[in-house]
């Protein structure tokens, strides 16, 4: 199965935030959109990520402040990415690799959806349940 596969049935658009948002900010898009990660866009060019880990570390190192610092001063700069041919074992392999769980999935230069672990999981399973079904009839039909 290939990424454009699992974006086709997740709802349209990525949840993004400026450079200059702050952490607060972007704390309140997190929840209020039920996300872990927010890709961060300047001048529609993804620039950087920010997942919970990122904000549980800049509170860890500068307390309550961290929640005034701009997204820019707490994101990752050097974003891994797919295309919507990626395959889903491709996609795992980089998110195990990386030791993160989001992967924006960028065509032509163009943000065109996220991926999380979460939605990788749930096809992969699928897959393997597939796979498996398949084996059984093979064996009981011979
Ligand atoms: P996560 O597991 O996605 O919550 O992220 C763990 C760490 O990896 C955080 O520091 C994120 O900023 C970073 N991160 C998450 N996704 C990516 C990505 N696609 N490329 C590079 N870094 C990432």
């Amino acid at each position: 199965m290939i990424i454009g596969q699992i974006l086709k049935t997740k709802p349209r658009g990525v949840t993004t935030a400026a450079p200059g948002d702050t952490i607060h900010e972007i704390t309140l898009r997190l929840t209020s959109r039920k996300i872990g990660a927010i890709v961060i866009l300047e001048n529609s060019n993804v620039v950087g990520i920010i997942s919970e880990r990122d904000i549980i570390r800049l509170i860890a190192e500068h307390g309550a402040k961290a929640l005034d610092m701009a997204a820019k001063d707490g994101m990752t700069r050097n974003v891994i990415s797919c295309t919507r041919e990626c395959t889903v074992d491709e996609v795992m392999e980089t998110m195990t690799n990386g030791r993160f769980r989001h992967l924006p999935v960028i065509e032509d230069g163009v943000l065109v959806g996220i991926i999380s672990i979460g939605d990788v999981v749930k096809y992969h399973t699928a897959e393997v349940e597939l796979e498996v079904t398949a084996m059984r009839d093979y064996l009981a039909t011979g």
